[in-house]
């Protein structure tokens, strides 16, 4: 019975191109996650805020990718705003907020930057702390100065809404501490959290975002929803907004009211909170009210998994565009493909603690993890197949040892399944790598390269149990390289596709205007996760080498002076 899983990417709030710290810890692993659950027959609904051509390029899929300023998006909102509004769960406070003097405008919390009041981090902003990562008020900043002129910001009071967390201390409290499959960072960063909630601000001196539906304050145009509640809501609007597009209003309820389906969520570790206690707070006060859900149906769905990964640094640094310090998405592909880059991130990037980018280990992993035992299996095997028979051959008796070889690799899709079930990822490939290692010893061991000078059948055969593991391992390591497991998919003489390419549409709203999202219809692929059962005869295409071999010395010297050039030294 296929399971429904909603896959969301909370992306850090920020405009122009992608860069590898932003792709490494959840934008790769997501996809990898979502393209597991797709190949296994699950639907899955994968959504993100934030449309770019950088995300296509390194194979990232979508069902839905939109954007939040969508008229779909602020009715939801509102009735969300509303409801919880109705419900009591909204307190009325003033506090001080920021303004700037010459001009008497208000402060978004993003363009005050000031000393961390809890680390000292000279570069703290005001609603957050990049260097420990705590939330942060922007009165709490020691010498707070505007990022748009420098000037020292006054604190006026000012009136505003809060959503009353504590109210949900309990039932979080409870829902947290049964979550014993979330990665204990998480778990345990949220229940200190929880100790201590406090009532949080959901509307801003600010006059862009989602008006406020209530008498008196929706025409106020300095008084909007604060962005961060209406970037969570954008999980369930999005899902709103697809059953318009499909054209089955309530299609949503089968996502966000199964209990049955399970809800993950793929983030930094500076947005944990969000996701464990501030978005289930809302879900939970929302419970299945409001217009949109209309009091029908179960609760909407609180979070099955929040996959937090730590932080990727880069040849020791953190990543700063600023001081270039940085290595955009469509930079790296124009010089390297995109399996190259998702191997590398899945293998050493930020999964269960901080790790460190640089080219050396990138060049490494790439020539001897990735081109020595994968690739170097695929095409050994492919090449001596396609010049010796030129399609998959006729085997004779099977030996113990061949029969053992390919019971081993094929049990790979339950362990290797299990792991990117659970989000464990390097485990996966550490598992995948290991597979490929044993086969490349049976093929080192068995020369079927020499043996057909003597025992034709008998090499027929050793290559077609190395075809039938690599064909196993194909569909296996599709989720991680999507490309070359393609290319490998035609090589072995398939057509179709092992999974579906996401693809760039543009969708005509209500309101006539039209916008981009990025999406794909993945149910033509012909790929299972399964062994897919090769068959004997099947004519082979001539292969081509999957992966490129780096030089060293010159990637990694190249890099080096690149970096310093754009001021990055
Ligand atoms: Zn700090």
């Amino acid at each position: 019975m296929a399971e429904r899983i909603f896959v969301a990417v909370a992306w850090p709030y920020t405009n122009g191109p992608r860069h590898l710290g932003h792709v490494a810890g959840f934008g790769v692993p997501s996809d990898v996650f979502a393209r597991y659950h797709r190949l296994v027959g699950n639907a899955v609904d994968k959504y993100s805020r934030i449309i770019s051509e950088d995300l296509r390029a390194l194979g990232l899929s979508y069902d839905l990718f939109t954007r939040t300023t969508t008229d779909n998006h602020r009715v939801v909102v509102q009735d969300v705003f509303k409801t919880l509004y109705d419900k009591g769960y909204l307190i009325k406070k003033t506090a001080m907020g920021a303004f700037q003097e010459a001009t008497g405008r208000t402060l978004p919390d993003r363009y005050i930057e000031g000393t961390c009041p809890i680390c000292g981090f000279p570069n703290a902003r005001g609603d957050q702390c990049d260097n420990c990562g705590n939330q942060l008020d922007p009165e709490q900043l020691i010498d707070p100065r505007s990022k748009i002129d420098g000037s020292k910001p006054i604190f006026k009071e000012t009136e505003h809404f809060y959503l009353d967390l504590p109210a949900f201390a309990d039932p979080l409290a409870r829902w947290i501490s049964e979550q014993s499959h979330w990665r204990p960072n998480v778990r345990n960063f949220s229940l200190n959290y929880i100790a201590n909630l406090k009532p949080r601000a959901i509307t801003r001196d600010i006059d862009w975002g989602v008006p406020i539906p209530l008498p008196g304050w929706e025409d106020r145009p300095d008084k909007r929803m604060y962005v961060w509640f209406d970037a969570v809501i954008g999980y369930f609007s999005a899902a709103v907004e697809w059953a318009g597009m499909v054209g089955r209003p309530d299609a949503w309820r089968d996502w966000w009211q199964d209990p049955k389906s399970r809800h993950f969520y793929f983030m930094g570790k500076d947005n944990i909170v969000f996701h464990t206690t501030i978005w289930p707070a809302i879900l939970l006060g929302y419970g299945n009210g409001g217009r949109v859900a209309g009091g029908r149906g179960e609760p909407l769905q609180l979070p099955y998994n929040v996959v937090s990964s730590e932080f990727l640094t880069m040849e020791g640094r953190r990543f700063s565009t600023s001081r270039g310090v940085v290595i955009y998405v469509n930079d790296f592909l124009s010089r390297y493909d995109p399996d190259a880059l998702r191997f590398y991130l899945m293998l050493a990037g930020p999964e269960t603690q901080d790790s460190d980018f640089t080219w050396a280990d990138f060049v490494r992993r790439n020539n001897d993890e990735l081109v020595a035992t994968w690739g170097n299996l695929a095409h050994r095997t492919l090449v001596n197949a396609h010049r010796r028979f030129g399609q998959v051959p006729q085997p004779g008796r099977l030996t113990p040892d061949d029969e053992v070889l390919i019971e081993t690799v094929e049990s790979g899709f339950s362990k290797v399944g299990e792991d990117l079930a659970a989000a464990r990822f390097r485990s996966a490939l550490q598992e995948l790598l290991h597979l490929s290692a044993l086969v490349n010893q049976y093929l080192t061991e068995n020369e079927p390269w020499k043996l057909i000078a003597t025992d034709r059948e008998r090499a027929g055969t050793v290559l077609y149990v190395a075809l039938r593991s690599v064909d196993a391992l194909k569909v296996m390591f599709a989720p991680i390289l999507p490309f070359s497991s393609q290319k490998l998919h035609e090589y072995l003489g398939y057509d179709g596709r092992v999974a579906g390419a996401p693809e760039r549409r543009t969708v005509r709203e209500s309101d006539g205007l039209t916008h981009d999202v990025l999406t794909g219809d993945y149910t033509k692929s012909v790929g299972t996760w399964a062994p897919p059962g090769l068959p004997v005869g099947q004519k082979l295409r001539t292969p081509e080498p999957l992966f490129k071999k780096l030089d060293p010395d010159v990637v990694v010297a190249e890099e080096l002076r690149r970096m310093e050039e754009s001021g990055g030294k």
